[in-house]
């Protein structure tokens, strides 16, 4: 509780607004650069992403304007943030759609303006986008279940039943996250008791989940919890502890957040994948503003590509890393994403 009460100190200022919304006059000359995010019960966005976003294109950039918002895990909202964004005359649109496919109409619509899309940490399928940033998703998965697998090896376990709680159905790098668990669990000698997909990644629906599986196969019975992100960790555990399930056994994560970090050293989860998102963030601001004055993005960024069922998208992919309490100080706070203070204290 302590941990949950120092998370919500750490967000109490952040309110998500419209920025740059000054009322000037559309101007042909002005350069608007749109950053829509899918939602803000997932802590990383309000706290890193759009801070981080919006820092970098006031440092490269300081005619830009900044529109932002968040959808609220409502893809139907989101389509109108998009269309009020190009309304209001965004030259680039940064999107990271609620609904991976659904959000081709967004890009859709922003080509017939002839506004560039940058397809932001989920990839938006079967669309037009320009460039695609984000990490090795599938990765993501395999360092989850590797990390999970090798600490029931370790406690001496060679098979046993896992829990898997997967992310939103709509959220292509869920599908990810889930192939890359299941290459490395399918054949390990540990079984799936239960799985389930978690609509709109909501704590809430991942703790009746787990509930259920509870029910179902018996609180004993539980030998590991693949949780796709400390979101869903959270809500896993919280049911968990509800229901007396002592020791509580080793719980996968994802995002490093605060609340996630300080599971992992007081002992309630055991693993979180650390995406370090300002290198993400700021790729995205690089490249918007470069999109906005019309010049070519910087070579040597664009490491890839990935094919969104359209075409082969240019993509910049960041390397994600595992944290156990083990090193917690290496990653995390040698990176400045919390501080020891925050992690500590919540301050
Ligand atoms: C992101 C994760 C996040 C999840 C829920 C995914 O697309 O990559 O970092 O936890 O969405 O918002």
């Amino acid at each position: 509780a302590l941990g949950l009460l120092l998370a919500a100190a750490c967000n109490r200022d952040k309110k998500p607004e419209a920025a740059g919304a000054g009322g000037a006059a559309p101007d042909k000359a002005e350069k608007k650069i749109a950053l829509l995010l899918p939602e803000s019960k997932t802590a990383r966005y309000e706290s890193h992403d759009r801070p981080l976003f919006e820092q970098k294109v006031k440092a490269l950039c300081p005619e830009c304007q900044l529109i932002y918002s968040n959808a609220d895990q409502n893809a139907a909202k989101q389509q109108d943030q998009a269309e009020a964004a190009l309304t209001n005359g965004a030259t680039v649109l940064v999107l990271d759609p609620v609904d991976s496919a659904s959000a081709s109409a967004i890009v859709a619509r922003a080509k017939q303006s002839k506004v560039p899309v940058i397809s932001y940490d989920r990839l938006i399928v079967n669309a037009d986008v320009d460039y695609y940033i984000s990490f090795d998703n599938e990765k993501v998965g395999q360092l989850q279940a590797r990390a999970l697998v090798d600490k029931l090896k370790a406690d001496g376990k060679t098979s046993g039943t896992l829990v898997m709680i997967n992310g939103s159905p709509t959220d292509n790098n869920a599908k990810l996250f889930k192939a890359g668990a299941h290459s490395v669990i399918d054949g390990s000698g540990f079984t799936v008791g239960a799985e389930y997909d978690t609509p709109d990644w909501s704590p809430d629906r991942a703790q009746q989940q787990m509930e259920q599986a509870i029910t179902r196969l018996g609180k004993e019975a539980i030998t590991g919890v693949y949780a796709a992100n400390d979101g869903t960790a959270g809500g896993a555990i919280a049911a968990m502890k509800a229901a007396g399930v002592t020791p509580l056994p080793p719980v996968t994560g994802q995002d490093a957040e605060l609340a996630g970090i300080q599971r992992i050293l007081s002992g309630e989860q055991y693993v979180t994948v650390y995406k370090a998102i300002k290198p993400e963030a700021e790729a995205a601001a690089e490249l918007a503003v470069a999109l906005a004055r019309g010049q070519p993005p910087e070579a040597g960024k664009v490491n890839g590509k990935v094919n969104n069922g359209k075409k082969d998208v240019p993509s910049i992919l960041l390397m994600p890393v595992a944290v156990t309490r083990e090193n917690v100080k290496s990653t995390v706070v040698a990176d400045g994403f919390w501080t020891a203070g925050q992690i500590c204290t919540g301050a």
